[in-house]
C-alpha cells in the first residue's frame, strides 16, 4: 500500500495510501505544481501512515501546521474488523465526532490507517534561507516577531541553534561546514517561501539589517544558491545526528508557549545544574514552541555513568515545564517511554476519556497494546 493513487490540484488534494513514503509524497505534489509541505528528517523512509499516526511535526509546522493540519480524511481498519471509509475531500464537513482527527496522533492504537487525503498548498515562487546569530533566545524570538512583522505568513521555518550543538558538530562530524568563523553561543535558521514578485533575498536582507539595528543580532549569512540552502539544512540536521554520537543522558522534546521559552531555557538550565556538571544542548523549532532539550555528560565522560540521574534531572525539566503550561511531548508522542509521564502530567479526566474510547474502540486490546496506557 505505497502508491499514491491521485493529486488533484482543482481539489488542491491528493490521495495516498498509508505506506507511501513521506518523500515520494512531496515529489509526487512537485510534479503537479504543488506542496506537500510536510518535511522531516526521516522523509527517505517514514510513511505517510506514521505520519498521521504519530500526527509528525517536522520543520515547516511554524507555516503549514502539523500533519494533522495537513489531512482531510482518513480510511481505516477499525479493531473490530470494520473499515472507516472517510477519504474526504472536503474542508467543510460538520457531521458529529471527527475520527479522523481521533486517529490522527493515536500512534496505531485504534486502528490501521490504510489510505488518507491529504492537502496540498502552493508552492513558494522564491524560497530564502539564512543563518543569524542572536544574543540569546529572548533576543531570538524578537527576531522572530521582527520576521513576522516583514515576512508576515511568508515564514516557514525559524530554528534555535544552541553553539553546544555546534561544538557537537565539530567534535563529531569534523567534515561538517561550520558557517561562522567563530562559535556562536546561540544562532537562528530562518527560511521564507514567497509569492511571485516578492524577493525572499531582500526580505532577509531588511530582516538582518533590522535585526542588527535593534541589537537583536550581529552576524548572518544568506544563502546564495540552492546548494548553500541545503548546507544550511544539512547542518541543523547534523545537530541530532551529532547528539548520538556524543550520547546523551535523557532527551527531551517539550513545548512551551512562546512568551515563556526565553525565561524557560536559563532555569532549566539552573536546575540541571544543581544536579551535577552537565552539558545541555538546547536546539529546535523555537516558531513552534518547540525545544529539543537535551542533557549530556560532562565532556570525556560516557552516558552510562549517569544513568542514576536519568529520572531527577527529567522530573526536573518536566516539572518546570508543567509549570510553566508547557507540554512534555511536543511531537515525538507517548509511545512506550513516556506512558508514566503522561499519567503523571496529563489531565486526569482526558486521561481516562482516552481510556473509554480505546475500550469502547478496541475492547480485546489488540491495537499497539503498551503504547499511550502504562
Ligand atoms: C531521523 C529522524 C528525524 C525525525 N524528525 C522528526 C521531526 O522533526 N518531527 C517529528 O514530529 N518527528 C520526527 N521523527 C519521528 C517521526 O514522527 C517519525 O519518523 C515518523 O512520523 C513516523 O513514521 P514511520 O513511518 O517511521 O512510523 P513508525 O515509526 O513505523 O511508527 C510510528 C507509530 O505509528 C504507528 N503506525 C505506523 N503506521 C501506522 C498506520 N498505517 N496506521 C496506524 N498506526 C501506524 C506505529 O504503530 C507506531 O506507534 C523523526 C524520526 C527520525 C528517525
Amino acid at each position: 500500500m505505497n502508491t499514491v493513487r491521485d493529486v488533484d490540484p482543482t481539489d488542491n488534494v491528493m490521495l495516498v495510501e498509508a505506506g507511501a513514503t513521506l518523500q515520494s509524497i512531496q515529489a509526487a505534489a512537485e510534479e503537479a505544481g504543488r506542496l506537500f509541505p510536510l518535511s522531516l528528517a526521516s522523509e527517505g523512509t517514514c510513511q505517510i501512515g506514521g505520519n498521521l499516526a504519530t500526527n509528525a511535526g517536522g520543520v515547516n509546522v511554524l507555516r503549514y501546521g502539523s500533519t494533522r493540519a495537513l489531512c482531510l480524511g482518513v480510511e481505516a481498519v477499525l479493531p473490530n474488523g470494520n473499515i472507516l471509509n472517510n477519504l474526504s475531500r472536503l474542508r467543510k464537513d460538520n457531521t458529529g465526532y471527527d475520527l479522523r482527527d481521533l486517529l490522527i496522533g493515536s500512534e496505531g492504537t485504534l486502528g490501521v490507517i490504510t489510505a488518507a487525503t491529504l492537502a496540498l498548498s502552493a508552492r513558494p515562487a522564491d524560497v530564502g534561507t539564512a543563518l543569524f546569530t542572536v544574543r540569546d533566545p529572548a533576543a531570538a524570538l524578537d527576531l522572530l516577531t521582527l520576521a513576522r512583522s516583514i515576512a508576515g505568513d511568508g515564514i516557514s521555518a525559524f530554528e534555535l541553534i544552541h553553539g553546544v550543538g555546534l561544538d557537537f558538530v565539530a567534535e563529531t562530524i569534523p567534515e561538517a561546514r561550520q558557517p561562522f568563523s567563530e562559535r556562536p553561543e546561540w544562532a537562528v535558521l530562518v527560511e521564507v517561501g514567497l509569492p511571485d514578485a516578492v524577493s525572499a533575498e531582500q526580505c532577509l536582507t531588511d530582516l538582518f539589517e533590522q535585526g542588527l539595528g535593534a541589537g537583536l543580532t550581529d552576524d548572518g549569512v544568506i544563502a546564495q544558491s540552492d546548494g548553500q540552502r541545503a548546507e544550511f539544512w544539512t547542518l541543523r540536521e547534523q545537530i541530532p545526528e551529532a547528539n548520538k554520537r556524543i550520547g546523551a543522558i535523557v532527551s527531551h522534546d517539550i513545548a512551551l508557549p512562546l512568551g515563556q521559552l526565553a525565561d524557560f531555557i536559563p532555569r532549566g538550565m539552573a536546575r540541571i545544574a544543581e544536579i551535577g556538571p552537565f552539558r545541555v544542548n538546547c536546539f529546535g523549532h523555537l516558531g513552534d514552541g518547540n525545544l529539543h532539550y537535551n542533557v549530556f555528560p560532562p565532556l570525556g565522560k560516557p552516558p552510562g555513568a549517569f544513568a542514576a540521574d536519568k529520572d531527577r534531572i527529567e522530573r526536573a525539566v518536566h516539572d518546570l515545564v508543567r509549570d510553566m503550561g508547557g507540554s512534555f511531548s511536543a511531537e515525538h508522542g507517548v509511545g512506550r517511554f513516556k506512558t508514566h509521564e503522561l499519567d503523571r502530567y496529563g489531565d486526569p479526566v482526558k486521561i481516562s476519556t482516552m481510556r473509554t474510547l480505546k475500550s469502547a474502540l478496541d475492547p480485546h486490546g489488540i491495537m499497539n497494546p503498551g503504547a499511550l496506557f502504562s
